[in-house]
Protein backbone atom coordinates (compact mmCIF):
# COMPACT_ATOMS: atom_id res chain seq x y z
CA UNK A 1 0.00 0.00 0.00
CA UNK A 2 0.93 3.73 -0.87
CA UNK A 3 0.40 6.11 2.02
CA UNK A 4 0.74 9.33 0.43
CA UNK A 5 1.31 11.20 -2.89
CA UNK A 6 2.48 14.38 -3.85
CA UNK A 7 1.07 17.21 -6.41
CA UNK A 8 2.00 21.05 -7.38
CA UNK A 9 -0.42 23.52 -7.44
CA UNK A 10 -0.38 23.57 -10.71
CA UNK A 11 -0.86 20.11 -11.86
CA UNK A 12 -4.26 20.52 -9.06
CA UNK A 13 -5.57 23.23 -11.04
CA UNK A 14 -4.64 21.79 -14.44
CA UNK A 15 -7.04 18.83 -12.81
CA UNK A 16 -9.45 21.33 -11.85
CA UNK A 17 -10.08 23.00 -15.06
CA UNK A 18 -10.54 20.05 -16.93
CA UNK A 19 -13.31 19.09 -14.12
CA UNK A 20 -14.91 22.53 -14.66
CA UNK A 21 -14.76 22.17 -19.05
CA UNK A 22 -16.55 19.03 -18.33
CA UNK A 23 -19.60 19.78 -15.65
CA UNK A 24 -21.76 18.29 -14.54
CA UNK A 25 -20.23 15.05 -16.18
CA UNK A 26 -17.57 12.84 -13.89
CA UNK A 27 -14.36 13.05 -15.98
CA UNK A 28 -11.25 11.35 -15.36
CA UNK A 29 -7.45 10.73 -15.84
CA UNK A 30 -4.12 9.57 -15.04
CA UNK A 31 -1.05 10.39 -12.97
CA UNK A 32 2.02 9.32 -13.37
CA UNK A 33 5.39 10.09 -11.56
CA UNK A 34 8.44 8.83 -9.80
CA UNK A 35 9.11 8.00 -6.68
CA UNK A 36 5.27 9.32 -5.12
CA UNK A 37 5.77 12.43 -6.96
CA UNK A 38 3.72 13.58 -10.44
CA UNK A 39 4.99 14.68 -13.04
CA UNK A 40 2.09 14.26 -15.43
CA UNK A 41 -1.49 14.64 -15.42
CA UNK A 42 -3.29 12.97 -18.38
CA UNK A 43 -6.67 13.12 -19.55
CA UNK A 44 -8.78 10.05 -20.18
CA UNK A 45 -12.34 10.97 -21.89
CA UNK A 46 -15.03 9.81 -19.81
CA UNK A 47 -16.91 7.03 -22.20
CA UNK A 48 -19.54 6.82 -19.90
CA UNK A 49 -20.91 10.74 -20.45
CA UNK A 50 -22.81 10.33 -17.51
CA UNK A 51 -22.92 12.57 -14.03
CA UNK A 52 -22.62 10.06 -11.95
CA UNK A 53 -20.30 7.02 -13.58
CA UNK A 54 -17.04 7.11 -15.23
CA UNK A 55 -15.70 4.43 -17.64
CA UNK A 56 -12.30 4.97 -19.27
CA UNK A 57 -12.05 5.56 -22.67
CA UNK A 58 -10.38 2.02 -23.61
CA UNK A 59 -8.27 3.59 -26.27
CA UNK A 60 -7.67 6.96 -24.89
CA UNK A 61 -6.42 4.91 -21.65
CA UNK A 62 -4.18 2.56 -23.88
CA UNK A 63 -2.41 5.55 -25.27
CA UNK A 64 -1.71 7.15 -22.10
CA UNK A 65 -0.33 3.69 -20.21
CA UNK A 66 2.05 3.67 -23.90
CA UNK A 67 3.26 7.37 -23.37
CA UNK A 68 3.66 6.71 -19.79
CA UNK A 69 5.82 3.65 -20.65
CA UNK A 70 7.73 5.25 -23.43
CA UNK A 71 8.43 8.62 -20.62
CA UNK A 72 10.02 5.67 -17.83
CA UNK A 73 7.65 7.17 -15.62
CA UNK A 74 5.25 4.85 -13.24
CA UNK A 75 1.43 5.16 -12.51
CA UNK A 76 0.75 6.96 -9.68
CA UNK A 77 -2.81 7.92 -9.02
CA UNK A 78 -5.95 7.94 -10.92
CA UNK A 79 -8.52 10.45 -10.68
CA UNK A 80 -12.61 11.35 -11.62
CA UNK A 81 -14.95 13.75 -10.19
CA UNK A 82 -17.75 13.54 -8.30
CA UNK A 83 -19.71 16.78 -9.70
CA UNK A 84 -22.64 16.45 -6.86
CA UNK A 85 -21.51 13.05 -5.49
CA UNK A 86 -19.59 12.56 -2.33
CA UNK A 87 -15.90 13.01 -1.11
CA UNK A 88 -15.22 9.15 -1.01
CA UNK A 89 -15.07 6.51 -2.96
CA UNK A 90 -18.22 4.72 -3.98
CA UNK A 91 -19.06 1.30 -3.70
CA UNK A 92 -19.06 1.49 -7.67
CA UNK A 93 -15.26 3.03 -7.38
CA UNK A 94 -14.18 0.30 -4.81
CA UNK A 95 -15.58 -2.30 -6.67
CA UNK A 96 -14.59 -1.25 -10.00
CA UNK A 97 -10.62 -0.26 -9.13
CA UNK A 98 -8.75 -2.63 -10.99
CA UNK A 99 -4.86 -0.78 -10.23
CA UNK A 100 -2.92 -0.61 -7.38
CA UNK A 101 -2.50 3.10 -7.74
CA UNK A 102 -3.48 6.18 -5.64
CA UNK A 103 -7.99 6.76 -6.44
CA UNK A 104 -8.62 10.53 -6.12
CA UNK A 105 -12.04 11.67 -5.98
CA UNK A 106 -12.47 15.27 -7.03
CA UNK A 107 -15.83 16.20 -5.14
CA UNK A 108 -17.92 19.77 -5.54
CA UNK A 109 -19.33 21.56 -2.98
CA UNK A 110 -20.00 25.62 -3.44
CA UNK A 111 -17.83 25.69 -6.45
CA UNK A 112 -14.54 24.22 -4.98
CA UNK A 113 -13.19 20.96 -5.96
CA UNK A 114 -11.89 19.10 -2.97
CA UNK A 115 -9.22 16.04 -3.62
CA UNK A 116 -8.91 12.97 -1.32
CA UNK A 117 -6.86 10.14 -2.23
CA UNK A 118 -7.60 6.10 -1.22
CA UNK A 119 -6.09 3.12 -1.49
CA UNK A 120 -8.58 0.82 -2.60
CA UNK A 121 -7.47 -2.95 -2.17
CA UNK A 122 -9.37 -5.51 -1.26
CA UNK A 123 -12.65 -3.67 -1.35
CA UNK A 124 -11.91 -1.45 1.25
CA UNK A 125 -10.81 1.93 0.81
CA UNK A 126 -8.22 3.69 3.05
CA UNK A 127 -7.82 7.80 3.03
CA UNK A 128 -4.15 8.56 2.12
CA UNK A 129 -2.49 11.71 1.69
CA UNK A 130 -2.34 14.08 -0.92
CA UNK A 131 0.45 16.53 -0.43
CA UNK A 132 0.13 19.86 -1.84
CA UNK A 133 3.34 21.79 -3.08
CA UNK A 134 3.96 24.56 -4.38
ZN1 LIG B 1 -16.60 7.70 -8.24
Amino acid sequence: MKSFLILNKQQVHKITDYLNGHMPMEACGLLAGKNDRVEKVLFVRNQAQSPVRFVMDPYEQLKAFDWIDDNELDLLGIFHSHPSGPETASPTDIAEAAYEVIHIICSRKNGQWKLRGFWIENREATEVTLQIVD
